[in-house]
């Protein structure tokens, strides 16, 4: 079975800095890394070529940069990698992305299952994985958590929507987003790694592309979404007062502090 999964290089959310004034996130400040889910994705496809014969391919739209993102997925046991890559795909919302990718995967041709993950870390959207599935006109499964069975032709899954566990069979060639709770993503081996540092990244730029897609409909010209304002809310933490001895002190404070939040009216 041919796979093809769809990785998103992101920055680590954990560290990266936002401009207040801006209202943006300052890429620069932080490393990247695959987006989490993208990793399930990775190892979901991975574990259905062990059972089926075929290839892994990783695909991904994005700076030059996302190169080391797909070389870290072949690290981890991709087959290959393609990068979108182009001035003209910046700034693309997920229409923009979608229509994009799902035209990538056109070019790479000859695929059975496409896997994404439920959504990544920094747009957050999760509507990528079915758009690109809607521009290509074949059926999806979201939030998969579990592989039933697999063939050629077919595949059932379990879905997980709104607390519900729904089993799915979906014909194929056709598309899943897959939850963290599928699997727990292999490390890199050694030897992979040294590999992958070698792989060659095959680069797409929209020329490579227009076949399947105009100027219009790519990067901002093709983005109808447009983000007015960014606000980052405020974190709020908890605070706490501990009374070792002083039990009356104690009572006072609790008591003046229900008053004045007007638990108890004296
Ligand atoms: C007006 C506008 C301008 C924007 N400008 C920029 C910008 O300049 N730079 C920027 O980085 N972002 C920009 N974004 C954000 C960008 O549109 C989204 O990051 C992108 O469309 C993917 O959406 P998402 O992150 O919500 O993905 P989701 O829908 O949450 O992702 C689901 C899954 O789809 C796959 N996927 C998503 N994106 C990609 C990708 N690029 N390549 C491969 N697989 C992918 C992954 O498997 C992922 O797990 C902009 C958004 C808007 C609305």
């Amino acid at each position: 079975m041919n796979i093809v999964v769809l990785i998103k290089q992101v920055p680590d959310m954990d560290k990266v800095k936002f401009d207040s004034e801006k209202g943006t996130i300052d890429r620069k400040s932080a490393g990247t890394e695959i987006n989490p889910f993208d990793l399930n994705a990775l190892e979901t496809a991975i574990q259905i070529k062990e059972k089926t014969d075929g290839k892994v391919t990783v695909l991904s739209m994005g700076p030059p940069s996302a190169e080391d993102a797909l070389r870290e997925a072949i690290a981890r046991g991709a087959d290959e990698g393609f990068l979108i890559s182009d001035k003209y795909f910046g700034g693309a919302d997920t229409k923009a992305t979608s229509h994009t990718l799902a035209a990538g995967i056109k070019k790479i041709g000859d695929f059975h299952l496409i896997i994404a993950g439920e959504k990544t870390v920094d747009g957050d959207t999760g509507q990528v994985g079915a758009e690109t599935a809607g521009y290509l006109n074949i059926p999806h499964v979201s939030y998969v958590s579990r592989i039933e069975e697999v063939g050629l032709e077919n595949l059932q899954v379990v879905s997980e929507i709104s607390s519900g566990s729904y089993l799915k069979e979906m014909r194929l060639p056709g598309l899943i987003t897959v939850t963290k709770n599928i699997n727990t993503p292999r490390l890199p081996a050694f030897k992979r790694k040294m590999m992958a540092r070698k792989a060659e990244i095959k680069k797409l730029t929209l020329e490579d592309l227009q076949e399947f897609l105009s100027v219009e409909e790519v990067g901002l010209k093709g983005s109808p979404t447009w983000v007015n304002k960014i606000e980052i809310p405020s974190v709020s933490t908890r605070e706490g007062k501990i009374f070792r001895d002083d039990i009356m002190k104690a009572t006072d404070t609790l008591v003046e502090l229900f008053k004045e939040i007007k638990v108890v009216e004296v």
